[in-house]
């Protein structure tokens, strides 16, 4: 910079930023039914006025997977004008907004309709139509008045642009084959950021709804945001959709990532967690030069809407902000009235808690009401005489979701909020026709859930934190053991680790051991059968069954069909039985009410707490 006598011109702006709000607007976790103080936007409001009145310039974005997530975004999703998350984002005056991947989940024209409501640009750079309009612009330059730091009004034109993952249109092919096409999101930053300069944007914030990943990179990647915060011209990078923090210390030893200074590779960056957890706060420093703004200094921060307690509760750091409450308030009535609405009866208790040890009802049941439909469509069809098996994975087992994030439903009444817990997403039943070596590795790529455990190891930690449990597959229909003193087969992303290792066998169909060659019709959902979780399925067909009716529209009507649903629990599946050995799992208090009843005898209390979870015993 060449020395000049007048000083620089300056000028703060800050940058508020929400991702994976996933329809979380009142602080309440509708499939409990309870309050909860690690949710909704209404908290979040008030750490956004907080950001806002220490700051004279303020950005508010969004960073998509915004309206599913919740029985309120269901609701919204029957009735969709106005929606609640629209009208109290429009009340908070966001600026800008990108989509996730689960925006796609009610299909295009919803989506049309959201965007509409919105008094803020949506913007996605790497989906473009087939034909006709474009879903929204490719980016968007937001020209703000700002006042700099001597007090005189200036202008700054900030460039915003939005990516989301491509994997799109497999994982809502049903809603946008043909429609819409997905491009890789690194690739498309390349083409698109010199364009936004171009058009005279001062300094680029790129939304994307695309998580930091230590993969190197590969065109079309899922987690992207570290490849893209290498493409020259970005001052800032919102990133989420794998719910996690940063700045953090997860990302300590992430390439190119510093936690500390809050960059990815020299991008100011934050992930504000998920459901409103957290806040992200990007404070710029921008000089004036002949050619703009430019970026001169940074600060991130990341405030949360609770602060974890000793004992591992927590407690709120804000109050609900009272104005969006009352937006808020109509939706919230409505969704209450409608998870209480009972409409059916169990003859007992449907629980998660031991869900990643040993086969449990709540998995359980979902995968006998897609196995029983799936035969009723396949009838009269070519595949009416493949064996069906059905494969779930538990959804709420706690993880990244908390230590209350499990089903819980006691004996008694069913209501809405139940079924929606026994399947939280608006996913399709698809069948796929798979044969026997197939099932092989769809099981090796479920097993990768278990940590390798040496014989004689002392309470040992049996899961790998990183394998997100609705990958962890059962097939009912079948019995199978699990090794899992052998290596995985396959890592916690998919990739083929352990090419001669083998973790399932003793695999059985009617008492008959499964060969490579038999075959069977699978009912899976919409996401399995088009290859997510990047499973090793390469089925030698289309999906034998491409439905549209949702899982949990199936499982409602499977387990209200008869007056009171008796839940059966089948030994699917077993840990291999290794002698002189313990493991340990952590689940959710509530599993100490359930512990008598479960693991004959084999799991017991270490009496360690942590974050609010139980930390239990199983011998092996
Ligand atoms: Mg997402
Ligand atoms: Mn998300």
């Amino acid at each position: 910079m060449s020395s000049s006598d007048a000083p620089t011109t300056t000028c703060q702006l800050r940058i508020l930023a929400t991702s994976d709000l996933h329809a979380h607007l009142a602080p309440y976790d509708y499939f409990a039914d309870t309050p909860s103080d690690r949710v909704g936007l209404l908290r979040v409001a008030s750490l956004i006025r907080a950001q806002r009145a220490t700051a004279k310039n303020v950005l508010l974005l969004d960073n998509g997977d915004l309206i599913q997530g919740t029985p309120l975004g269901d609701r919204a999703a029957e009735t969709p004008i106005p929606h609640p998350m629209i009208l109290a984002m429009n009340a908070l005056g966001y600026d800008a907004a990108t989509v996730g991947n689960h925006e796609f989940n009610y299909g295009l024209p919803f989506l049309r309709g959201i965007i509409r409501q919105a008094d803020f640009p949506f913007t996605v750079a790497n989906v473009a139509p087939v034909t006709g309009a474009p879903l929204t612009p490719p980016y968007v330059i937001l020209d703000r008045a700002v006042v700099d730091d001597n007090g005189d009004a200036q202008t700054v034109k900030v460039g915003v642009v939005g990516f989301t993952p491509p994997q799109i249109m497999t994982w809502d092919r049903g809603h946008l084959l043909g429609k819409i096409t997905a491009e890789d999101i690194v690739e498309t930053a390349h083409r698109v950021v010199p364009q936004i300069k171009q058009a005279g944007a001062d300094i680029i914030v790129a939304l994307c709804h695309s998580g930091i990943s230590d993969l190197p990179y590969e065109t079309g990647m899922e987690n992207a945001a570290s490849h893209l915060a290498t493409v020259s011209g970005l001052d800032a990078l919102v990133t989420g959709h794998t719910h996690l923090t940063f700045p953090g210390a997860k990302f300590a030893m992430t390439e190119g990532a510093d936690v500390a200074d809050g960059t990815l590779h020299d991008v100011p960056t934050v992930m504000p967690g998920l459901w409103g957890s957290h806040l992200g706060v990007i404070d710029l420093t921008l000089a004036k030069t002949e050619t703009g703004w430019t970026r001169r200094a940074h600060q991130v921060s990341l405030p949360s809407i609770y602060a974890r307690n000793a004992e591992g509760s927590v407690s709120a750091t804000v109050p609900d902000a009272a104005d969006i409450a009352d937006i808020a308030q109509a939706a919230h009535t409505d969704t209450l009235h409608y998870i209480r609405g009972v409409v059916g009866h169990t003859s007992a208790p449907l629980q998660s808690y031991f869900s990643l040890v040993q086969p449990d009802a709540t998995v359980q049941t979902v995968a006998e009401a897609q196995r029983a439909f799936l035969q009723t469509v396949l009838a009269d069809t070519p595949h009416a005489d493949l064996p069906i098996l059905s494969a779930a994975a538990p959804f709420k087992a706690g993880a990244r979701g908390g230590s209350t994030y499990y089903t819980d439903i006691p004996q008694g009444p069913l209501a809405t909020k139940d079924i929606a817990s026994l399947y939280l997403y608006p996913n399709l039943l698809f069948g796929v026709r798979a044969t026997g070596a197939e099932i092989f590795e769809w099981l090796e790529r479920a097993a990768g859930l278990f940590n390798q455990i040496a014989q004689g190891a002392i309470d040992a930690p049996l899961h790998d934190p990183e394998f997100p449990t609705y990958n962890f597959d059962m097939l009912l229909g079948l019995t199978y053991d699990i090794d899992i003193t052998v290596p995985p087969r396959f890592c916690n992303q998919g990739m083929l680790l352990n090419p001669t290792a083998r973790r399932i066998y003793n695999v059985h169909h009617n008492g008959k051991p499964v060969t490579e060659d038999m075959e069977f019709a699978v009912a899976t959902n919409n996401y399995r059968a088009e290859g997510a979780g990047k499973f090793p399925l390469t089925f030698a067909h289309p999906p034998i069954y491409e439905g549209s009716e949702t899982c949990r529209d199936i499982v409602a009507a499977y387990i209200t069909q008869s007056d009171t649903f008796t839940p059966t629990i089948t030994p699917t599946w077993r840990i291999r039985s290794i002698g002189d050995t313990t493991v340990t799992f952590d689940t959710g208090m509530g599993a100490l009410n359930h512990l008598d009843q479960n693991g004959n005898g084999r799991i017991s209390d270490t009496g360690l707490r942590e974050n609010g979870f139980a930390r239990l015993r199983l011998t092996l």
